[in-house]
């Protein structure tokens, strides 16, 4: 069978919003990669764009529904509720639109709080200015975990994936092109490469497979069980499961443009195409 990029045709249309953890950054070091926390649209001709969760990069992505004055009506796939995964939603200005529509699936928590109730216990006082109510737009909510279902015409898979607390990673498949995300993934503490089966389900033989790239072996060292994992861990995730391309994502608020264009040099041995993720870029698949 030949592949979709043989056959000519764009299937998916990916762009990058915020590609960091944990906290936003700015500055001169920072520049040509960015300083948004995850964020990344996923849009097939046709279909809601899917939203891979919803950091400060969101807040970009949200413009060109109120530069043009069209309601948004999109679908949010949240791995998790760390801040750097869900702070740009109060700032999500087309959400502010009683016609915006926006369905959101995310992890419950493991005391049984829904993902709904999670959501709106962030998105209120004295947290911030205004409840859920407040932002006009319509919102609904499903609790994910080993799941496999359809959204419009997309096929999606949710997996439990190793971090701190409940998350979750995604595998989206559309016209035989399929990308899988996985954005906070905690690889083995004592230093050892072994995969968790449902990160392999996402990961196997993905077109793009989107993983964090956090940590440097020496950050790795004194922060092991902080929820991450190494450039290296990542790239061998890539090369067990034979995804095509990775995009090394989620990077440390502390990495500079320079460190990370180091990264990339490091990585072409690995016999996967791979890629530092960077905010604004596009890829079509
Ligand atoms: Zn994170
Ligand atoms: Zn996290």
């Amino acid at each position: 069978m030949r592949s979709v990029r043989e056959m000519g045709s764009e299937q998916l249309r990916v762009t990058f919003h915020g590609v960091r953890g944990s906290t936003p950054c700015h500055g001169p070091a920072t520049v040509k990669y960015g300083g948004n926390t995850a964020c990344v649209s996923v849009q097939a001709e046709g279909q809601r764009p899917l939203l891979l969760d919803l950091g400060t990069g969101l807040r970009y992505f949200g413009k060109q529904f109120v530069e043009k004055d069209v309601p948004v009506n999109a679908v949010a796939l949240v791995t998790h509720l760390h801040w750097d995964h869900i702070q740009g939603l109060p700032f999500f200005a087309p959400v502010l639109q009683p016609d915006a529509r926006l369905e959101m699936f995310g992890p419950a928590q493991e005391d049984g709080t829904s993902f709904m109730e999670s959501v709106k216990s962030i998105v209120r006082p004295p947290t911030f200015p205004v409840d859920m109510a407040g932002l006009h737009g319509r919102f609904s909510f499903h609790d994910v975990a080993d799941n496999d279902f359809a959204i419009d015409g997309y096929s999606i898979k949710s997996r439990l994936v190793p971090h701190i607390g409940p998350t979750v990673g995604y595998r989206i498949e559309f016209g035989g092109v399929s990308i899988a995300y996985i954005s906070d993934h905690q690889q083995p503490l004592d230093g050892s490469f072994s995969i968790a089966d449902g990160v392999r389900e996402l990961a196997e033989g993905a077109d793009l497979l989107i993983h964090d790239a956090q940590y440097t072996p020496a950050e790795f060292v004194t922060k092991a069980h902080w929820g991450h994992c190494t450039t290296e861990f990542a790239v061998g995730v890539a090369m067990s499961c034979r995804a095509k391309r990775l995009a090394l994502f989620h990077h440390d608020p502390e990495r500079t443009d320079a460190e990370l264009d180091a990264t990339k040099a490091c990585s072409e041995s690995s016999g996967v195409e791979v890629f530092v993720a960077r905010e604004g870029a596009t890829i079509n698949l």
